[in-house]
């Protein structure tokens, strides 16, 4: 098999070269959102790993 038509990344149908490389702008979205939701899961600064107790 031959991969002639290449197929969008988030359903797999093929995809339409207005929207590329998804299949459409509803797609298109979900990648971004998909990217955006990643980006809330960067590791921020580390907490400090010794807190002094406050006594
Ligand atoms: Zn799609």
């Amino acid at each position: 098999m031959t991969q002639s038509a290449r197929k969008c990344p988030i359903c797999g149908k093929p995809r339409v070269a207005e929207h590329a490389p998804f299949c459409s702008s509803r797609c298109r979205d979900r990648d971004l959102l998909k990217w955006l939701d990643d980006g809330y899961t960067l590791p921020g600064p580390a907490a400090p790993p010794d807190i002094p107790p406050e006594e």
